[in-house]
């Protein structure tokens, strides 16, 4: 069932001007920072929650934002993953303050790097690591790599898939199958159709034809995609792409920034994915910026023997001053060793589930046709009666402007939701009363959208 807009619209009017009317603050700065920042936000994609501008933060702990119109708020959205350990983990700060205190970054490895090199290891079954700041860089080196020991100068990826600003991957498949620039791509350095091919998510047949030209070094995907919605593998379909890779000589490449949500070893460990490279960021350090790409005995041995005919290896377009940083690395070992932790997943997977539960059961009281999917400790609703398969059927699924409406409708009662996606994630902090705020939240906006029905 479509929401006719002429219901849809006066609801979001009222809740813009609730918005309005219990963030002032906000407000006020908001029109100061127009004067000195582009949009009036540090980055653009800030001013995209769905109020009139965006909340200015007080302070965050837990799963808790606290907002400078003294507003709380249970937060679902935890910085698109970057704070899945909760705001501020204490274990974490910890260990920041300790190792600020004895140097941020030396441009010199400490034993830190070596506990957390073996604890990826021990989560992912990838024997070598490297550390970098961001998920996309740790994208951008893994394509580098692969194309420098496989000679070979394409990449492939998934419809609709998101790596982080990584130039290679801004493309859909094109009306004749062929790989096309997506519209919203800003300057490209050249057409991604060139360095590109691309598949749909799920379709077996289109990867092998694909792959057969045999210019691929490398397939990069995320084990399920996330950034258009969850959309899982079929059955069977994550084998087809390992067997497939493998016969074209193409390298795997497995990005679990967002899908380590499966556990404590991403859906890599949970499902025993076998990747040739894996990238990883965001949430690994409690949110201080650090990343890491893991790679097979096979791949490390290949790397290090072009390494070791490199007279100078920090030019190769792999790098980064700060990567490997002092302070990065020990947020990563307290994330991992104190926050991050095999129980917390177990608590959080069951809480995804409770909220997931939560969401179904209002859509089946309202009878509205639409879908919930989960994601270990991560879920989303979808505008369909059944879960899209691939990128391009998320897409056309999408409904903004009622996605707008449910994400409004639960900020001003204090829940964020994921203001992309209709998602939410739990961390190690989050509680069942807070899921079940959730539930209250989107029952009372189900029942406003299907009134008088
Ligand atoms: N990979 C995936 C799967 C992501 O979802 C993102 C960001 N949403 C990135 C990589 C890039 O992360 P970052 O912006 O921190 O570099």
């Amino acid at each position: 069932m479509d929401i006719p807009r002429s219901r849809l619209r006066p609801l979001m009017a009222d809740e813009l001007r609730r918005f309005e009317d219990l963030h002032p603050r906000s407000g006020s700065l908001f029109a100061r920072a127009r004067d000195s920042m582009l949009a009036g936000v540090p980055m653009p994609w800030m001013a995209e929650w769905a109020g009139s501008y965006p909340v200015f933060v007080s302070s965050a702990s837990g799963a808790r934002v606290e907002d400078v119109d003294g507003r709380s708020y249970v937060d679902l959205c935890l910085g698109d993953t970057g704070a899945m350990a909760g705001h501020s983990p204490p274990a974490t700060v910890a260990a920041v303050a300790s190792a600020a205190s004895r140097g941020i970054t030396t441009m010199l490895p400490t034993e830190d790097s070596i506990w957390v090199g073996e604890e990826m290891a021990r989560r992912f079954g990838l024997p070598s690591w490297q550390f970098c700041l961001t998920a996309t860089d740790a994208n951008r080196f893994a394509i580098r790599l692969a194309r420098e020991i496989t000679g070979r100068p394409k990449v492939l990826v998934f419809a609709w898939c998101y790596h982080g600003s990584v130039d290679e991957t801004f493309v859909v498949v094109g009306p004749d199958g062929s790989a096309r620039m997506r519209e919203d791509n800003m300057g490209p350095p050249v057409d991604p159709a060139l360095t590109t091919r691309v598949v749909e998510w799920n379709d077996a047949s289109a990867l092998e034809r694909e792959l057969s030209h045999g210019d691929v070094a490398c397939v990069l995907a995320e084990p399920a995609l996330t950034n258009i919605g969850i959309v899982l593998p079929s059955e069977g379909f994550h084998s087809q792409l390992r067997a497939l890779t493998r016969a074209a000589g193409s390298l795997l490449v497995i990005d679990e920034t967002h899908t380590i949500c499966a556990g404590p070893g991403g859906y890599t460990k949970a499902y025993g994915l076998g990747p040739d490279l894996l990238t990883i960021g965001k949430a690994i350090a409690g949110g201080v910026p650090a990343a890491c790409y893991g790679m097979s005995a096979e791949v490390a041995g290949r790397v290090q023997a072009r390494l070791d005919d490199m007279a100078v290896t920090d030019v190769g377009g792999i790098g980064g001053t700060l990567s490997g940083n002092a302070l990065s690395l020990a947020a990563m070992r307290a994330t991992l060793s104190e926050v991050l932790t095999d129980d917390a997943f177990e608590r959080m997977i069951a809480l995804g589930a409770r909220w997931a539960g939560g969401v179904r059961d209002v859509i089946d009281e309202a009878g509205l046709p639409w879908e919930v999917q989960q994601l270990g400790a991560r879920a989303e609703y979808w505008f369909s009666p059944t879960p899209p398969a691939n990128g391009s059927e998320a897409a056309a699924a999408d409904d903004h402007e009622l996605a707008r409406f449910l994400h409004l409708h639960a900020l001003n009662r204090g829940v964020l939701l994921t203001p992309f996606h209709n998602m939410a994630l739990m961390c190690p902090a989050t509680t069942e009363a807070d899921v079940d705020a959730h539930t209250e939240v989107f029952r009372e906006a189900a029942t406003a959208l299907t009134a008088g029905r």
